[in-house]
């Protein structure tokens, strides 16, 4: 399959063979990102991608779905199972997408939608201003509280009494700590809104039960499946029975045409996966390797946000190190430290130079690295802070980030990283 695209487009290849070794050649430490198994890739490569199938299992627009109709019906079923939904949908393009269909399976355009602010851990689309759901939507957005970097509960009540939300957005993209579903749904409750919990970052600690599922709280729960899940890109949406049709009407046709079957196919082979008791082991390594690397960190005098992690992420707020995200970023990128730099709630600095740093675990457990490995990987994001404007020093440690690579090995793909 490979050679055929050596052949056929040399240029691509050439770059699909430098990403694959720049993969694997570096510490992957953003904290949405993840390897996908050899298993799931073929099936995401796969001749699915030539096949349209607008609509739903039995009630397709185009023939010819005998096989598509199966695979969505086993994807369905896998959501389900896994995450002990009433019903779930798995066309969703992406994340983005699965959130916008979330809120229009339950209110109109127009109506408030509560949700994280961005700068404080919030998604684009939980509201933020320069989304399509700050626009279309009346958005209120609550914060985290500034001493703490947490969910205060009685604030965001407080914030729901006072707007009357229909829906209230419980989930982050930013925020290292556990997060209580079943009180955002008491919450919800209180006010008559519905909640919509959005589990993008921690699917994959939801499906292994280290994470407290929101399923039995929220009416609609959205998810990407690229992330913790380790699955190929896409979205997924979970619900109870009674806002089945209403999901399912506001994926297709509200939002989107034909599905991306392969993605599909591969989704529901991450799932069966994610339903093996390794697939827990790699949850629970996530946590303790988060755990370590932000011990290790903070021994070396960083401060997080809210002090810590429960999570696979770690958010680091750099100000008393007087050192901007952007700059620490890039020098960790010359290092073969792949992060991003990051908002930290109440951030005095601009979003484009922000004075925090976002790190997560996902990458490096799926690569079998444990909590020594993490503890490593915090001291060299050490030492590159240390030596920020020296580039033999960062030089050095690229060697050392590079012999740590080669000990864990990334899951084996079809592209060859050596020439
Ligand atoms: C990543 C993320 C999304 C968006 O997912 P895409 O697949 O990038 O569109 C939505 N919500 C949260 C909380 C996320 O972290």
């Amino acid at each position: 399959m490979i050679s055929a695209l050596e052949q056929y487009d040399p240029q691509i290849y050439e770059l699909l063979r430098q990403e694959a070794a720049r993969q694997s050649g570096s510490i992957r430490l953003i904290a949405s990102e993840n390897y996908v198994s050899k298993a799931v890739m073929i099936a995401s490569g796969s001749c699915l991608t030539n096949k349209y199938a607008e609509g739903y299992p039995g009630k397709r627009y185009y023939e010819g779905q005998q096989v598509t109709d199966l695979i969505e019906i086993i994807a369905q079923e896998r959501a389900k199972k896994l995450f002990k939904a009433d019903h779930a949908n798995v066309q969703p393009y992406s994340g983005s997408i699965a959130n916008m269909a979330a809120y229009l399976a339950l209110v109109e355009p127009g109506d408030t939608i509560m949700g994280l602010s961005l700068p404080h851990g919030g998604h684009l689309t939980h509201g933020w201003k320069v989304s399509l759901t700050g626009k279309i939507f009346n958005s209120v957005q609550y914060e985290v509280d500034p001493k703490t970097g947490m969910f205060d509960y009685d604030q965001i009540a407080d914030l729901a009494k006072k707007h009357k939300p229909k829906i209230i957005i419980s989930g982050a993209t930013a925020y290292p700590r556990a997060i209580d579903f079943k009180a955002f749904g008491e919450i919800a409750k209180s006010v008559g809104a519905y909640m919509v919990s959005d589990i993008a970052h921690i699917a994959g600690l939801v499906a292994a039960g280290i994470h407290q599922s929101p399923v039995p709280y929220a009416d609609v729960v959205s998810t990407t499946t690229h992330k913790t899940l380790r699955g190929p890109r896409g979205g997924m949406l979970l619900c109870k029975a009674e806002y089945a049709k209403n999901v399912d009407k506001a994926v297709f046709p509200g939002l989107q045409g034909g599905p991306h079957m392969h993605s599909m196919s591969a989704i529901a082979v991450a799932m069966a996966e994610a339903d093996t008791p390794e697939f827990i082991q790699y949850a629970k390594q996530i946590v303790k390797n988060s755990r370590a690397m932000a011990e290790k960190l903070l021994e070396c005098g960083f401060e997080l946000v809210s002090g810590g992690t429960d999570n696979h992420l770690i958010l680091i707020d750099l100000r008393n190190k007087n050192i901007p995200g952007k700059k620490l970023a890039k020098a960790l990128d010359r290092a073969k430290i792949v992060t991003n730099c990051n908002s930290i709630p109440n951030d005095p600095a601009s979003p484009f130079n922000p004075s925090g740093l976002r790190i997560g675990t996902a990458a490096v457990t799926t690569r079998g690295m444990k909590e020594e490995q993490a503890k490593q990987i915090a001291e060299f994001i050490n030492q590159v802070a240390e030596n920020i404007d020296n580039d033999t020093a960062i030089e050095k440690i690229s060697k050392e980030v590079l012999l740590l690579c080669s000990q864990f090995p990334v899951p084996e793909h079809f592209i060859i990283t050596e020439k």
